[in-house]
Order: C-alpha cells, then structure tokens, then sequence
C-alpha cells in the first residue's frame, strides 16, 4: 500500500515525502482502523484523510464545523483534480441536489458536510445508499464542552460508529491539550482508534515579546514596514475601539489594514474576511473573535497589542501565522496596563472560585512566559508537556539574550512602599510617592512622612513601572479585588522583602531610536530574487482572479519559493517542484514557466550591462568622482549613478560612501520613499516633488537603493 500512497502524493499533490505521522495514519485508515490525529497546525492533518479517502472504495465524508472554509478546500482539491464537493447551508437546492445525485452514484472522491447536516435522517438515508471510505471528523476538540469551540452537534457523531460500524474514522486536532484528547476520544467512541500525537513545535514560528513603553503603535508599524511590507497578518487587539482605531492608523500609514469585530455588521465582517482570504497582502485588525475557520497558509504574522489571557490563547493564535511552513512572526508588546486590567478582569468576573483558580493560574503561566529571560519555545512546549531539548534559536530571547540584573533592593523598596501606604494604592502613586513628588494627596494621607518617601530617586517613573509589571507578573504583587487598581502584597513576596531571597529581573531595554530598514521581502531574498517573488505572485494572482480562487489554492508560498530556488526551464524540471501535480502542472506549468523565462532572459541581459557597472565601481573605488568617471568613460552622469545606486541595493557600497548626507536628510528621503503606495513606488517623482526638489534623482536612487539591500 505504501507505493500507492506514495503515488498519490507525488502525482496528486506533488510532494515527495510524508510528514510526522502521515504515513502512519493513512496506513491505519487504509486498513479500516479509527485514528485520533494530534498534529500542529500546518502539519498536514488533510493529508492523512485525503489519501486514504482516495485509496479506498467509496466516499470520505469530512465532517468539519467550519463553513467558511469547506468552499476553499473543495476548491483546492478540485485544483489537484480531485472530484470533491460540500453541503452546506450556503448551497442553494438545486445545487445541493446535484451534489446529492453524485454521492449516490458513487462520483465523489471526497464530500465536506455541515455536522448538523450529516446529522439529519435524511441525509444519513442518503449514507446507507452510498459506498463510504471513511468519516474523518475535522477540529474534534470542538466535542469538548470545556473549550471555546465547543459544539453540541458534535457529541452527536458518536453515532456514526453505531450506524457504520465497519466504516473506518479519523478524528484530527491541533489542540494540545491532554484532557482534550480523552474527551475527543470518549466522547466520539474512539477507545479503538490509534492515537497519533506529533508534538506541538511551530519551528517556522518566530516568537518575539516586548514591553510597552508608551509606543506600542509606532513600534507595531516599524515592525510591519520592516518585516512584513506587503504581507498578510493579524493584529489581535483587546476591545473593538482599540482594532477601529489602529485599523484607522495604520491605513492612514498606507498599509491594507481592515477591521474584524463583533460589533460590525456580518456582511461588513464577511467582506473584509473575504479580502484577507483573496488577496496577498491584507492585515486584519481584529478581536479575538476573529480567526477559527482562517485557513490561510500564507499569514506572516500574528501581532498582539495586549496579552492574551492564557498560553493556550496564545498558542492558539499565534499559531495562525504561518501554516505553510515558511518563516514568519508572532510578536507581541504588553506592558504594565494589561496585567493590571488582565488582573482586576479576572478577580471581579463572576465565575465560582474553582474556575477563577484555573484562570489565574492560566493568566499567571502566560505572564510568566511573557517575562521569561530563557528560550521561549522551550517554556511553550514545555507548557504542553513537550521536552525541546535545545533552546530554539529562534526566538527573541535565544537571539538577543536577556540581560537580567539583581534587583533586589529596588523590590525591596517597591514593596516596602506598597506595605506602609496601607495596601491600597495604585501604581501611579506609589511610583509617586517612591520618587518623593511633592502633592497634596500625599501631604494629606501624610505620606511624605514615610521612611519610603523619596527613597527611589535613582530609578525615573518609566523604570519603576517596569518594575512593578514583573513584580506583579512574578506574583510578588496582586491587584485588589475591588477593582481599583490598588496593589497588595502577596504571600510570595515575604522572602523577598525580608532579604531571604534576590530577586533577578529583566532589564529595561533601552528604546532604539531605529530607522525604517526597509527588507527586500520577509522571506529574505536578495534584490533580483525579488523581481521574480514578484513576478510569479503577480501571475498566481491573475490566475486566481481568473478562475475565482484565493490565490493560495493555485499555488502556495512555499511552491513559488521552490521555484525560484530551482528556476526551472522547461515542464519536465517543473513538474519536480514541490507542490506542483500532474493536474497543476498541466494547468499552469505553461503561464509559470513563461515567468520565470522571461525573468532568466532579464538577467542574462542584466548581466551584461553589469560589467559596465562593474568599471565604474573600479574607477569609484580609485577615488574618481561621479562626474569624472562620466567624463572619462564619456558616458552621462546619472548612468554612472545608476551604477553606483545598483553596487549600493548589491551592499558593495555604501550610502555614505557615494553621497555625502547627514543622517536627517537620509531618514528624510527615506522616509518619503516609503510613503509611496503600492502603485507608485518605483517611481521617484512624486519623492522628488514632496522635497521640492532639493535632491536629483541621481541621489534618490542611491538612496532607495539602500532600502533594499538586506
Ligand atoms: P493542517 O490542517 O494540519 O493545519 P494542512 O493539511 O492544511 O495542515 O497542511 C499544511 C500545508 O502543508 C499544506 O500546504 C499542505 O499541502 C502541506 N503539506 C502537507 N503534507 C505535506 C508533505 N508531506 N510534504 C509537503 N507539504 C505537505
Ligand atoms: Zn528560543
């Protein structure tokens, strides 16, 4: 059987070899064994029912409770040439009755249902007429009545097994969580089925966290203009305000932002969903109520304005970004404001003391992973009760290594300061009252009487507030109850304040005062390879357009990478790219190769013409001006800029070598050239009339020029 699995997932989807438990899996259903399938998102979890779902006679019948996606997997299926459908609410009757008709004539390799649909005699009359392969019931976690996604039709598949008992089932999830897996497998009848459980890592998943200083707005744009130009992402926000406004924001700064939340109308909703799912380059702004059912390979990053209320959350949503495997971002900036709201939310909530343990424990763990000074993929795995023996090095903290400081005798005095104003103060004033402010509210409590007054005059109020967040996140401190922000002090935090213990605590990092660096692309190519990223989305892109389908189902990020990677010239070496089967081949190896010929074509010709530039770096590098090169080669002067400006995007030059600027006027240009929108960029004028004038379109190209070198 393995050679016929093989074959499908070479010729069908193009891929050389499985992943994680794949093989396995498909081994077990092929046999006409239940499976229970644990595997991280973009783990291929489809693959493990689509194949076998092929292999066997009849049907595969998916059960999944996200209809806003089935539309896109039958597409892509059909895409592969695989005879797919669904039925669902959205499906007009006389559709729905032609789908009906093909299933009962045994047409359908694959058939995505509705549980509430798959549930209804009539359509399981329909079952007991049709040859079925399997059941494969997608998102399973949502039988459990303790997570967010619980649905109650889903208790209900239980009856599947009862009705088909020789019909083989697969339930699969991305949720980590071990009480999950024993409720999927109880409730679902599944104590037969193997279990397979891949581990939780996202190793493409860079995860970055830092405090909030006050600029977490500007912060979030300069990470998205230079990282993440002309990507898609999700900017997670805590309340609908916060997403309006920073949806407003950053539109107002020329990126393709567009706001997701319950308060919008559904159709509003649907529209910007379907704009992120159509097209490349949208960030969605959005509460968390955005997300379940975004089956979008090709997210880059996820960003979080505010902290999530649990590492499960985080995880969760992180994980959105980046299912295709490629590298991408989940950055995060939290500060002092969101533990306490975090905290006061979680402590006036009316939930019994039971659940409210749970849920400070939770917030607790993601403070503290929040916090952590050592590799964060480490703590998250571990989290979930995976060993990642080494830390990941790709993570904020394995990047750039945390600088810690023993901060004892400043806890000390926070704490101290908590205790003698009476355990009912907020940070503001406490921070006040360290700092020795003179005003009336500390006159009048007699404050400015205490031993503590004044006695933190080494630290600004930034760098207190720094500290009273890990105070509070290392539960040294807590908010009150009664929600009015006042700190009190913890059972935890006695040794400390008795000098029994030190206390290490993470330095402030120092605001950079960083410029826009503008990266070729995410992905990290050189100026050429960009060219041709380009060139083959604009293709992928027209070709959706074409045929109605989000560009993701043509070809993944991931398959254009190969591309480039291999170049390949003729439809033989095509066919080997990865992701690219039969039915694509034939379908789009033409348009996709036109591409990538015409961009070789390009650089051979560029290739040429960079000799010439290559003299005139020799003669640069003599010590021979612009001007005087241009004499001596009798060529103009703003060609031998143009040379100059392509060593400088090559990195063989530097900015400041070629022009002479200061820093301001360079962060000036630089500026403005990344004001330009989509449409203009590559053309100077408008950058050349914004600054009246005053710099040649020689020098504005130099200056672009060193936006790109990466
Ligand atoms: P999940 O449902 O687990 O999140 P998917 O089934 O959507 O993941 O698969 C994620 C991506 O990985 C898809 O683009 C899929 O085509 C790709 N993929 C799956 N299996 C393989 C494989 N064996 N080799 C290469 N790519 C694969
Ligand atoms: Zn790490």
């Amino acid at each position: 059987m393995d050679d016929k699995a093989l074959h499908i997932l070479a010729t069908v989807f193009g891929y050389s070899e499985f992943r994680f438990h794949q093989q396995d899996v498909i081994r077990q259903l092929e046999q006409g064994c239940d499976a229970v399938v644990l595997m991280p998102t973009g783990g291929g979890k489809s693959l493990c029912y689509q194949i076998p779902a092929m292999m066997r006679q009849g049907v595969g019948i998916v059960v999944s409770p996200l209809i806003a996606l089935m539309q896109d997997q039958v597409s892509a299926l059909r895409q592969l040439g695989v005879n797919a459908a669904f039925l669902n609410s959205t499906l007009d009757a006389v559709t729905a009755r032609e789908v009906e008709q093909q299933l009962r004539s045994g047409e359908l390799d694959m058939l995505y249902v509705a549980p509430e649909r798959l549930m209804t005699e009539s359509f399981l009359n329909l079952l007991d007429q049709s040859p079925l392969a399997l059941f494969a019931i997608d998102e399973a976690h949502c039988v459990s009545q303790w997570g967010h996604d619980f649905r109650p039709e889903y208790i209900q598949l239980s009856i599947l097994h009862q009705r088909y008992p020789e019909v083989p089932r697969i339930a699969l999830t991305a949720t980590a969580d071990d009480a999950t897996r024993r409720e999927i497998i109880q409730r679902l009848g599944l104590e037969q089925a193997e279990v397979f459980v891949s581990g939780f890592d996202r190793p493409n998943i860079c995860y970055r966290i830092s405090q909030n200083q006050g600029n977490a707005r500007d912060e979030l744009l300069r990470f998205i203009i230079n990282e993440h130009e002309s990507d898609a992402g999700i900017v997670y926000c805590l309340s609908r305000n916060k997403v309006e406004q920073t949806a407003e924001w950053l539109s107002a700064k020329g990126l393709n932002a567009l706001p997701y939340h319950a308060g919008m109308t559904a159709q509003e909703r649907q529209q910007n969903q379907q704009r992120f799912l159509n097209e490349d380059n949208i960030i969605i702004v959005a509460t968390i109520a955005f997300g379940m059912g975004i089956d979008k390979p090709d997210v880059r990053f996820v960003a979080h304005l505010n902290l999530p209320k649990s590492i499960e959350a985080y995880y969760q949503e992180t994980g959105r970004a980046g299912r295709d495997g490629m590298p991408a971002t989940a950055w995060m900036m939290y500060g002092l404001q969101d533990v306490i709201m975090l905290k006061q939310m979680m402590e006036s909530s009316a939930a019994d003391e039971r659940h409210k343990r749970i849920e400070r424990h939770k917030l607790d763990s993601m403070l503290g992973f929040s916090e952590l000074t050592s590799c964060r993929r480490q703590a998250l795995l571990k989290y979930f009760g995976d060993v990642l023996e080494e830390p990941c090095g790709n993570c904020d903290t394995c990047l750039t290594p945390v600088e810690t400081w023993d901060a004892t005798e400043v806890a000390q005095k926070a704490l101290s300061t908590v205790h003698r104003t009476g355990q009912r103060f907020g940070v503001t004033y406490l921070i006040d009252v360290l700092l020795g402010k003179e005003h009336e509210r500390i006159s009048s409590f007699g404050h400015n009487k205490l031993s503590v007054y004044g006695i933190g005059a080494e630290l600004n109020a930034r760098q207190w507030r720094d500290i009273f967040r890990q105070l509070i996140a290392r539960n040294l401190l807590t908010v009150d109850i009664q929600g009015h922000g006042g700190l009190r002090l913890t059972e935890q935090c006695r040794s400390v304040l008795r000098g029994e213990e030190s206390l290490m605590l993470r330095k402030l990092v120092k605001k950079e005062k960083s410029t826009v660096r503008k990266k070729a692309s995410s992905i990290g190519f050189n100026t050429e390879k960009t060219e041709l990223w380009e060139a083959l989305r604009a293709c992928r892109k027209q070709l959706s357009e074409q045929l109605n389908v989000p560009p993701f189902v043509i070809f993944h990020d991931a398959t254009l990478m190969d591309m480039i990677e291999r170049q390949p010239q003729n439809k033989e070496q095509f066919s080997r790219i990865s992701g690219v089967g039969e039915h694509k081949l034939d379908a789009y190896g033409d348009a996709f190769l036109k591409v990538i010929k015409e961009f070789s074509e390009r650089e051979k010709q560029a290739l040429s013409s960079s000799d010439t530039a290559d003299e005139t770096l020799e003669l640069f590098n003599r010590g021979m001006t612009a001007k005087a090169i241009a004499k001596h080669r009798n060529l103009k002067e703003s060609t031998i800029y143009t040379h100059l400006a392509e060593k400088i995007a090559q990195g063989i030059l530097e900015l400041n070598q070629v022009l002479d600027l200061d820093e301001e006027q360079i962060k000036l240009i630089q500026d403005e050239i990344l004001n330009l929108d989509e449409e203009s960029s590559g053309k100077l004028k408008s950058v050349y009339d914004a600054l009246d004038g005053v710099y040649g379109y020689e020098l504005l190209r130099c200056v672009r020029a060193s936006l790109v070198v990466s």
